[in-house]
Order: C-alpha cells, then sequence, then structure tokens
C-alpha cells in the first residue's frame, strides 16, 4: 500500500458553476492508495499521522501530482499520418487516412501501432481515452489488448462505414452488427475496458447502418457511441444533401436515436440554439478538438455557448487530424481557439476539462477524474519547472491560478514526470523512452 508525497490538485465540481470553491489543492499534500484505489488525499501533516509502518511513502515533494488526463477523442491508427501537409476534412481523409487506416487489416501492424499508441499517451500523461479503431475487428483487438496490458481505462470501438469510402475499407450494416457484437461480448466491461459502437460519420454510413448501430446501443444499456459531427462546412452541405429531410446535421443522429447518455461526438461547430438544446437534454456529451480544428481549417468551437447550456464537455487531442498528443498543448489551443471566440478559459475551467469535465462527459466520474475515496488512483506527477524558460517564468508567478496557466501555455510532455496507473508507475520520464 503506497502513499505519495507532493503538492495535489483535483477538481470536485465545475469552475463555470462554483469558481474557487471547485477544486482541492494541498501544497504539501498526501494521496494514500490501497488496492488501486484512493483511500485518503489531503494534508500531508494531518494524513501522515495516520500511516501505518507498513505504507511505503514515496516521495515526489516539489512536484504537483493531478489526476491523469482523458483524451475523449483520438484515432490510434492514425498515429502515423500526424503532421500530413495541406488540406481540409473531407481531402484529408480521402489523401491519408483511407491509405492509412487500410493497413489495420494486418494485426502485426494494428498491434505494433496500438503499443507505440498507448506508450505515447502514457508519456503525455493520459491516463484514459475514448478511441477510433478502424473498420477491422483485429485494430480493436490490438488496441483493448495493449491498453489491457497497462491496465488501462479505455473506450473503443471498431469503425462502420458501409459507403462513400474505398472498397477495401467498407463493410456492410449487416457485418458492421455482427463484428461489433462479437466485439462487445469478447471485451465490453473487461477490466477497466468499454465499447463504444463507431459509425464513422453520417456521410460514410447508410440509413440502414445507423439504424443497425441504434440497434446495438439499444440492446446494450451501458454500453458507449462515438462519432463525429459539424466539424467543417464542406461536410455540413454534404450531409444537407445526402439526408434533405434533416433539419441540421445534429439532427441525422437524432432521428436515429443516436443521441443520450455515453453518446459522445467529437466537433461540434457548426451547431445552432436548438442543436445545443437538444445535446443537453440528452446527456450527449462533446469533445471540443481544437488542434485539429485549427490544423485542418475547420472552425472555431464555441465553448461559451457550451457552457452555458450545461454541455458535457471534454478536449479530445484528435490525433493525427490533431497535432499532438498532449493534453497540455491541446489546452494551449483550447484557450486560443476561445480567444477567438470572445471567451477567456481560465487555467481552472481548462484543467477540469481534461480531468473531472471529461471523465463526466464519458459518465465515469463515479471511477476517475479525481482523487475522491473510492475512486481509481489514476494519477500524473507534474514537474512544473521542465524547462528553462518554464523554470524562470515560474518563479514569477504569484498564485496556483498563474502556475497552472504557464503549466497550460508553456506545457508538453517534458511536464510528465510520471504516469501512475491504478497506483503503479507506468511511465517514468527520466528512465522509460517511447
Ligand atoms: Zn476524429
Amino acid at each position: 500500500m503506497p502513499a505519495f508525497r507532493a503538492s495535489i490538485l483535483d477538481f470536485i465540481a465545475n469552475p463555470y458553476e462554483t469558481g474557487e470553491k471547485s477544486f482541492r489543492y494541498f501544497k504539501d499534500g498526501l494521496l494514500i492508495v490501497e488496492e488501486g484505489l484512493v483511500t485518503a488525499c489531503g494534508d500531508f501533516a494531518s494524513l501522515n499521522k495516520t500511516l501505518s509502518a507498513e505504507i511505503e511513502l514515496i516521495d515526489y515533494s516539489g512536484h504537483l501530482i493531478m489526476p491523469g488526463f482523458i483524451d475523449t477523442h483520438v484515432h490510434y491508427p492514425q498515429t502515423d499520418i500526424i503532421a500530413s501537409h495541406g488540406s481540409q476534412l473531407l481531402d484529408w481523409l480521402e489523401r491519408y487516412t483511407f491509405p492509412a487506416e487500410k493497413k489495420f487489416s494486418d494485426p502485426v501492424v494494428a498491434q505494433e501501432t496500438a503499443d507505440f499508441f498507448i506508450r505515447q499517451l502514457l508519456c503525455n500523461g493520459t491516463t484514459s481515452a475514448m478511441v477510433f479503431a478502424t473498420i477491422h475487428p483485429q485494430s480493436v483487438d490490438a488496441i483493448f489488448a495493449a491498453a489491457l496490458q497497462q491496465n488501462m481505462r479505455l473506450i473503443s470501438g471498431k469503425v462502420m462505414m458501409d459507403r462513400h469510402a474505398p472498397d477495401y475499407l467498407c463493410d456492410t450494416a449487416q457485418s458492421s452488427y455482427d463484428d461489433s457484437l462479437a466485439l462487445i461480448n469478447k471485451w465490453h466491461k473487461r477490466e477497466r475496458l468499454l465499447y463504444a459502437v463507431t459509425p464513422r460519420f453520417a456521410p460514410t454510413s447508410t440509413e440502414q447502418q445507423l439504424k443497425v448501430a441504434q440497434q446495438l446501443v439499444n440492446e446494450f444499456t451501458d454500453i458507449y457511441l462515438q462519432s463525429h459531427v459539424a466539424e467543417s462546412p464542406g461536410e455540413v452541405e454534404w450531409v444537407k444533401e445526402l439526408f434533405p429531410w434533416s433539419r441540421s446535421y445534429l439532427d441525422v443522429y437524432d432521428h436515429f436515436g443516436l443521441l443520450g447518455d455515453r453518446s459522445v461526438y467529437a466537433h461540434c461547430i457548426y451547431l445552432d440554439e436548438s442543436d445545443r438544446d437538444c445535446l443537453a437534454k440528452s446527456g450527449t456529451a462533446v469533445s471540443f478538438c481544437p488542434t485539429s480544428n485549427l490544423f485542418l481549417g475547420s472552425g472555431l468551437f464555441d465553448m461559451q455557448s457550451a457552457l452555458e447550456h450545461g454541455l458535457r464537455l471534454g478536449l479530445g487531442t484528435d490525433v493525427g487530424g490533431g497535432t499532438s498528443f498532449s493534453m497540455l498543448k491541446t489546452l494551449h489551443e483550447a484557450y486560443k481557439v476561445s480567444q477567438m471566440k470572445g471567451y477567456n478559459m481560465s487555467p481552472l475551467q481548462g484543467f477540469y476539462m481534461a480531468t473531472l469535465g471529461a471523465a463526466r462527459s464519458l459518465y465515469l466520474d463515479h471511477k476517475t477524474g479525481n482523487f475522491e475515496t473510492g475512486k481509481e488512483a489514476d494519477f500524473i506527477v507534474i514537474d512544473l519547472n521542465a524547462t528553462a524558460l518554464m523554470k524562470r517564468r515560474m518563479s514569477h508567478c504569484e498564485s496556483l491560478e498563474d502556475e497552472l496557466f504557464v503549466l497550460m501555455i508553456l506545457g508538453d510532455d517534458r511536464n510528465i514526470k510520471a504516469t501512475h496507473i491504478m497506483g503503479e508507475c507506468r511511465y517514468q520520464r527520466d528512465n522509460l523512452k517511447s
């Protein structure tokens, strides 16, 4: 049974609603873990007295412990096309994404990439993620096997796609049902793994396939659904042509019963008020993916509207359209996008969104996202002085918020000193190469 000493920060509420009361901070804190779960979190001075002799005290003094980051939208098969030059969404899919995803019919390629991807998550301080695989069932086996090896809480699923993609990447409504069902039976709720029904986006599924997705969601009440919506103007126009009866892009998914608890949609840029009301009422979550939205020239997400509507909101790296596995860099871009929309995102709001807010968006806040007693002890150790510039800048900070803002703007994987999953150290910056 280990205990960890460091400065400790976690969130207990949404800063948008509760401001300063949203977080707990222990300058000299102690986090006690038993069998992978948090048993206590508080001031070192008071908790230290309760420690029995057999407790192993791990001293991270001078560093900041936070709950691990949760990436709510990312594509592991696109790891090798990150930073591919020059196009917008629909062109990018054809030029880079589809040829890259073709390779995942080979289980050896899938496993090697999945293992690398999981190591990237860990060295960036990401302890949970909601992940797209490809249409190939073996690509789902590979990512779940890699996550299982690290005992990670991870959500993934087989992409469903039966039109407007190359033949080599198309399934059928029936085969997508059969394959998804087999994968659900094999992986859903195995250890910490969860399955998501994964239609890529409305344009690449026939109405028949969207009905099949609905059928799967209805057959398993605790299953997830992940997809994309309203990412780029060209895509929105295309959806209008393909589904002329729909009121909006989001309405297509609503029509097929694909909104609700445990449904997560990436992007959500081109929405109107009734779309946002519909997301709020149905409990559907949004994944804000600033680096990919900027990189593909898609548009600027309206975070303030999302907060005003009380939407369940997480942050996604969206690699490979996204340009970094680092949630710190993703927060940095989220801040800039919000600035462009006239909303000044506070660092508290940002780190909430990357931890407890994300856990809430995935309906996992009873398990993870902060250090309440009984939660799974997924946490990261942050070195606030990882570079000469950060060390210098940090020395001028006058408050925790100042420090968090510098971390959010200047930080990256160099700040992640260690990543712990269920209390166990799975990555250490200084002695593990990724
Ligand atoms: Zn995506």
